[in-house]
């Protein structure tokens, strides 16, 4: 019977991906199923450019908003 290897989620693709032997040494640190992963790992580390981040169109752009209607958000 074959012991599971461990595996965990890439953070920069969101793929699950398996203990390989040359991890062994470092699996602790190991958190990118690839090198390529690990140089975008920018992309999904970044604080500011990640998901959640929604860019409102400019209010008033192409139709009239009232002045005193307008929503206000303090960031
Ligand atoms: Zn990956």
């Amino acid at each position: 019977m074959a012991k599971p290897l461990p595996s965990k989620i890439c953070p920069v693709c969101e793929r699950p991906f398996n203990w390989r032997r040359k991890w062994a040494k470092d699996w602790d640190n190991v958190r990118y199923c690839s090198e390529r992963c690990r140089r975008n790992r920018a992309l999904a580390d970044d604080p500011g450019s990640g998901p959640g981040r929604v860019d409102v169109p400019a209010a008033g752009a192409g139709r009239h908003v009232p002045a005193g209607k307008r929503h206000k958000r303090h960031r």
